[in-house]
């Protein structure tokens, strides 16, 4: 796999140290990462596109492999794009799995060359979302440690 592109995409809205622990997982494995954050306005996001990607950029500086890019449309066009052979996904528990083996064989319908590689974080970052982190943050909780630092400071931002 060493000579391989992988994509990790996501909403990263916004990054926790979850994505940032398969991030540098993935970058183990594979020669080149992109980092690729869905310009999906649909899901209205709490964290602008630009916000999202500077802090994954922040985070993963140490890791001269990984890049970080935006994308919109169908992720196995974009995967076609980028000559990338696999798509990064992180699997915490159970409940991610139904949907993920959805999307994974759904994209491999589209694209028969698209394999999904689903990657494990520590156990300590498996009950981490991006949701949860929001609603700590909201209701005045820290966040801490769960998420990389500069997220600590968009979400204080956002506290009324
Ligand atoms: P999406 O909206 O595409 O699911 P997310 O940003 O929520 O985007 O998640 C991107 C990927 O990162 C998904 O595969 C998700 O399962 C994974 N992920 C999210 N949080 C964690 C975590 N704490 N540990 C490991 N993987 C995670």
């Amino acid at each position: 796999m060493k000579r391989t592109i992988a994509i990790y995409p996501g909403s990263f809205d916004p990054p926790t140290n979850g994505h940032v622990d398969i991030i540098v997982r993935a970058a183990k494995l594979f020669a080149k990462i992109i980092v690729a954050v869905t310009d999906n306005s649909n899901k209205n996001p709490t964290f602008t596109l630009a916000q999202r990607m500077e802090v994954l950029r922040k985070s993963t500086v140490h890791l001269p492999t990984v890049s970080v890019e935006c994308f919109s449309g169908l992720l196995v066009n974009y995967l076609e794009r980028k000559r990338a052979v696999a798509i990064i996904r992180g699997l915490r528990a159970i409940s991610d799995f139904e949907y993920e083996f959805q999307m994974a064989l759904m994209n491999r319908r589209l694209n028969r060359k698209a394999e999904t590689v689903f990657l494990m974080p520590d156990e300590a970052n498996t009950y981490l979302s991006s949701s949860l982190i929001k609603e700590i943050s909201r209701l005045g909780g820290s966040t801490r440690g769960l998420v990389p630092p500069s997220v600590e400071k968009l979400l204080q931002n956002k506290r009324p």
